[in-house]
């Protein structure tokens, strides 16, 4: 089946929803039921600041509510579109599906720049946008919880919750009502960077299988691979400075929005963000050359490509010339559907965004628990870990005779942290979601890349939701 390229988002999800479906089989109408968005809510209202009123609008759409709450960000953007919530709310359904975290689908837009506006009118706009939402049921801590997205982060999550808290006062879960505040205000240590961090789980999770990394072309080991990445913001960020730091990938290039830089040598992640953030782009990074063309070096010669920008970057134009040999999706819907069979007939493999980008809701989970719970992850065990440790530690001295090296006792007597609970549970989840990606891949022949297994084991475990409880 050949999709027909179009630039809807909300299109391109559907034909790769309707691609997937033929792999399962659904009683009748189910598969209907779950590729439509179950609600759509447009607001607009007026914000006074300055000499007068100023207009918003923006949407939340719920994606699915097979299990409740439905969760998904916020994104502000001047150019954020219904159709662009719409998709970016699918994605959620079958990403929480992929990665077991027992929530629907949901997202949220408001078309705004967020550098047109000082803090406090940002805050005026995000507290007045909360009212607006939580006033029809689109914020609440049992029905729909929003996170950050492009352009919105810990501060307006803070916002959002605070301005609930206000709203209803007698909720006991009040702040559970948003994930991905800040940590003083009930936020997961993690947070900020889970993302990225799934990334990097998912692809140390991809070059554990060598049988996949061969089918990419590719030779064994992370260590040394070229990496091109697509914007360096929140997601991009993240996942190039942990995987260069940690499993010694080389950064060769970094495209962002006023074009690329690039240095075959490795290119410096943290101080090209330190410079980004400063200067507002790349151009005159000293240490690589700049290139004004940044679309251009998405087509160049790397190991894996990393999206981390927004949605339609590898279309059918520029797909054929793509030379990366592994595509790793931190943006949602970065490829369309046109250009994944494209790059499908190259061999070229990609992990898809319904899995790899999933840190973030993960973690967005484990926050929400921890709000319902109103402790600390750990709390109650911290010090009993500790405490059985050191108490192994003294065990193996005594039998044996020898100290235990330092770096043996600090690794085996570390406690239960929320930060270290968080980053081990995320490591598992992704882990475990990629094998049940590889065996559905395997179970069905129509499944033929990792996306489509990913979409249809997504739409079998809300096959097995929907038909365990009842429409
Ligand atoms: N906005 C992120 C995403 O697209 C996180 C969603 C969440 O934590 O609920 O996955």
């Amino acid at each position: 089946m050949t999709a027909i390229e179009t630039n809807l988002f909300l299109d391109n999800v559907g034909v790769m929803f309707d691609r997937a479906v033929q792999c399962v089989e659904l009683p009748p109408g189910l598969s209907e039921h779950i590729r439509e968005c179950d609600s759509v809510y447009k607001v607009s209202f007026p914000v006074e600041f300055g000499e007068g009123y100023h207009m918003f609008s923006g949407w939340r759409a719920t994606h699915s509510e097979h299990r409740l709450p439905a969760k998904g960000g916020i994104r502000y953007a001047p150019d954020v579109t219904q159709d662009e919530v719409e998709a970016m709310a699918a994605l959620m359904t079958f990403k929480c599906a992929v990665v077991d975290v027992p929530f629907g689908g949901s997202k949220g837009g408001l078309c705004i720049d967020p550098r047109d506006y000082s803090a406090d009118a940002l805050e005026r706009i995000t507290r007045r946008f909360t009212r607006e939402l939580a006033a029809k049921g689109y914020i609440s801590p049992s029905l729909n919880v929003p996170a950050p997205d492009m352009g919105t982060g810990p501060r307006e999550m803070a916002w959002i919750a605070d301005e609930y808290r206000a709203l209803y006062p007698s909720d006991i879960n009040a702040i559970a009502c948003v994930t991905g505040k800040p940590l003083s205000r009930g936020g997961m240590p993690g947070r900020t960077e889970a993302t990225g961090r799934g990334i990097q789980f998912g692809l140390r999770e991809f070059f554990r299988h060598a049988s996949d990394v061969a089918a990419a072309g590719l030779e064994s080991g992370l260590a040394g691979k070229r990496m091109v990445v697509q914007a360096l913001g929140n997601v991009g960020y993240y996942a190039a400075k942990f995987l260069q730091e940690e499993d010694g990938v080389r950064v060769t290039a970094v495209i962002e929005r006023d074009g690329a830089i690039v240095n075959e040598d490795g290119l410096p992640v943290e101080r090209l963000r330190q410079y980004l953030l400063e200067h507002g782009g790349v151009a005159g990074f000293p240490e690589g050359t700049y290139v004004e063309e940044g679309a251009l070096i998405l087509e160049s010669d790397c190991d894996i490509l990393l999206l981390a920008a927004m949605e339609n970057q590898i279309t059918a134009a520029n797909a054929p010339r793509i030379k990366a040999r592994l595509i790793a999706e931190g943006a949602n819907g970065p490829v369309t559907p046109e250009a994944d069979e494209e790059l499908q007939r190259h061999g070229i493999v990609v992990l898809p965004d319904i899995y790899l980008n999933a840190g973030g809701v993960v973690v967005s989970y484990f926050e929400w628990i921890k709000n319902l719970f109103h402790i600390r992850l750990g709390r109650l065990e911290n010090r009993l870990h500790q405490l059985r440790g050191e108490y192994i530690v003294e065990m193996i001295e005594e039998v044996t005779g020898k100290t235990v090296p330092e770096h043996h006792v600090k690794r085996i007597s570390g406690g239960a942290d929320e930060y270290a609970l968080a980053r081990s549970a995320l490591d598992d989840t992704m882990r475990s979601a990629y094998r049940q990606i590889r065996s559905t891949k395997m179970r069905h022949e129509k499944a033929d890349s990792l996306r489509m297994a990913a979409w249809v084991l997504a739409i079998e475990k809300l096959n097995a939701s929907f038909v365990e409880v009842g429409i």
